[in-house]
């Protein structure tokens, strides 16, 4: 009798780890992840995440069910219809934030140093952007829902570029004036 047990729950493992572990993986690598849609309300951008963990059980129900866990219009829009779940569900790669990001930098140059972004890190070296009072500033100062008009406004910076630019406004007694000329003479053209 024990064997049999043994037996069933071996199975049940099983089925787990080849049926119902791929799903709920697959979904959350598909809609994890802040997002930049159009709300259909305002015609303005917005930042949302999907409930992830929602998607996933849905899923192992048959169909994938998409609700949103956070949006920036929210707590006052609270209870909206989530009518913008359509621009994620037909595009989710598209609306993503960081791809968006992504894609901005591909093809474009450093504005400082020129040199080309090419397998951006962005676990540790994440690039930066230069706004229209040429400070230099990270994604993470910049609210989500911005970044269609951050991205009109403002020039690509990498890493190293970006560290050095705020060492030098923060130090600015220990850096040298022909240092600086040198190296940020392209941004200031
Ligand atoms: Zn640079």
């Amino acid at each position: 009798m024990t064997a049999e047990i043994y037996l069933v729950v071996l199975m049940l493992v099983l089925v787990a780890l080849f049926f119902i572990v791929p799903r709920l993986v697959g979904n959350w690598l598909k809609y994890r992840g802040t997002r930049v849609i159009i709300c259909p309300e305002t015609r303005r951008p917005a930042a949302v995440e999907v409930d992830t963990r929602h998607a996933e059980w849905s899923s192992l129900a048959g169909q994938t069910d998409l609700r949103l866990k956070n949006c920036t219009r929210w707590p006052e829009k609270k209870d909206c219809g989530q009518e913008c779940l359509l621009q994620i569900e037909l595009a989710p790669e598209e609306c993503l934030a960081r791809n968006i990001l992504t894609r901005w930098y591909d093809q474009k140059k450093c504005v400082y140093c020129a040199r080309p972004f090419e397998d951006i890190d962005w676990a540790a070296h994440k690039p930066a952007l230069m706004g229209p009072d040429r400070k230099t500033v990270e994604w993470s100062e910049i609210p989500p829902e911005t970044i269609p008009d951050v991205l009109k406004t403002h020039l690509p910076v990498c890493w190293s570029c970006h560290i050095m630019e705020t060492f030098r406004r923060e130090h600015a007694d220990l850096v040298t004036d022909r240092d600086y000329d040198a190296r940020g003479k392209a941004a200031r053209v």
